[in-house]
């Protein structure tokens, strides 16, 4: 594995593969980026990584401020899991790179990640911009965990014709249930129990056979119990990527909540 702090560097590598995968991450790796990248070197001839925390996608100061790193321990997952290349960008090697085409911004909904962190799609946009412009690949690795993430990166890259191909992956979780996240690993051990009840509540919850406005009410309800603070708890419809009043198939219950100062968003 070679490791490429600079993005022209990594940039120029890009006539002489063939099939490539790119899987962007903050770092701090657990086995859910680890499932990105093993499908990436399994699908691809050359993986590359890149692990860059961006400031702009934070609306937070503390919550950047606190954002876990383990830079050792990721250089380790990533040379067991075969990638090729990782990078690991500067904030100026990332910036400072120049995108030749003006590109055009996705109209995005204002619901759920897009209401409640103002500015966060619009530094998410920005990241991405360069990043996919640095490493171009055939393919991009994203998390379901992040939907409403997948969705603005996909009609970025519809609208702006962007040739690499988003692919989306399932979302990894704990036995105990709880989605793997980076930011678990500042929960209160207290905290990290609530937050497996709460996940293991709402999946008992969406499997009940009642209306969804009814199931969104006893979810709110029992996170309003034991005084969990919340962003939202939504219905979604999946293919129109809007509020769901319907039992259908095609939905999922998207949340955010915090426990302590930390955010958590799962969608099940
Ligand atoms: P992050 O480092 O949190 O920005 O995540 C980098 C990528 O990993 C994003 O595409 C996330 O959606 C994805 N990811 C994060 N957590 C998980 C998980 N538990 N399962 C699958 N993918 C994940």
């Amino acid at each position: 594995m070679r490791i490429i702090k600079k993005s022209k560097e990594i940039n120029s590598l890009f006539n002489s593969f063939k099939k490539t995968g790119f899987v962007p991450t903050m770092g701090s790796l657990h086995k859910g980026h680890e499932y990105l990248i093993k499908k990436s070197v399994k699908e691809n001839n050359v993986t590359f990584v890149s692990i860059f925390v961006n400031p702009k996608q934070f609306n937070n100061k503390m919550d950047l401020k606190k954002y876990p790193k383990n830079l050792k321990e990721d250089v380790k997952i990533c040379r067991k899991c075969k990638v090729n290349y990782l990078f690991l960008p500067s904030f100026k090697e990332v910036y400072s790179w120049k995108v030749q085409s003006k590109k055009k911004t996705p109209k995005i909904k204002n619901i759920m990640e897009h209401k409640y962190r103002k500015g966060h799609f619009k530094g998410v946009i920005k990241v991405i911009e360069k990043l996919s412009n640095i490493i171009p690949a055939s393919k991009m690795y994203l998390g379901e965990k992040d939907f409403q993430q997948i969705k603005v990166i996909t009609d970025y890259f519809n609208i702006n014709k962007v040739k690499t191909k988003i692919v989306k992956c399932k979302t990894v979780r704990d036995k105990n249930g709880l989605a793997l996240s980076s930011r678990n690993k500042l929960l209160k051990k207290e905290n990290l129990k609530k937050a497996v009840n709460i996940v293991n509540f709402i999946k008992k919850i969406k499997l009940k056979n009642i209306h969804s406005n009814l199931k969104i009410n006893i979810i709110r309800n029992y996170l309003k119990k034991n005084d969990v603070k919340f962003d939202y708890v939504q219905n979604i419809n999946l293919k129109q990527f809007n509020i769901s009043k319907n039992r259908t198939i095609n939905t999922r219950i998207f949340f955010a909540f915090y426990l302590g100062t930390v955010r958590l968003i799962d969608n099940l």
